[in-house]
């Protein structure tokens, strides 16, 4: 496993649309891998591909919860948003930027694992809001422009 470089909201990665992952072979393995990694050193909830510069729909999430497996979401879809909560958000890719964004309270998603497989998911709270931003991240969308109210430097996301 290796620590990717996280590239900044300036890069143009982040800003267009990201291919479906097509081939679940050991080149996905390993960029999963190491986005795992390059999250748990950054302290992240979560990162998408193109924040380690490539173009393809896959996210890491860490909810964090009781066991701090990450999740990995390959070719993510939300089947169901529902409720809505808001709350300050932060990006690896746009450090010292904090603002308050609205975000479904609960969602179900769909997506494949590093073999391929389908799988659905409830997620709520942090965790359905961490998912929302980085699906955003594979549509070159960034939290900031969601963002209602900027915040000064804060921990919170
Ligand atoms: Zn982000």
């Amino acid at each position: 496993m290796a620590i990717r470089k996280i590239v900044n909201k300036s890069d143009p990665v982040l800003h267009c649309k990201c291919k479906p992952v097509e081939k679940f072979d050991e080149r996905l393995h390993i960029l999963l891998d190491d986005m795992k990694e390059t999250l748990a050193k950054a302290q992240g909830v979560g990162l998408a591909a193109p924040q380690v510069g490539i173009r393809r729909r896959a996210v890491i999430i860490d909810i964090g919860e009781e066991e701090s497996e990450m999740i990995e979401l390959v070719n993510p879809v939300i089947l169901k948003r529902s409720g809505r909560q808001r709350d300050v958000e932060g990006c690896l890719s746009c450090p010292d930027e904090w603002g308050y964004v609205v975000r479904p309270a609960k969602c179900t998603v769909r997506a494949q694992d590093r073999n391929g497989e389908f799988f659905e998911m409830h997620l709520e709270g942090l965790a359905c809001r961490c998912a929302c931003h980085e699906l955003d991240h594979l549509e070159g969308k960034l939290f900031l422009e969601l963002v209602d109210e900027f915040v000064e430097l804060g921990d919170e996301a």
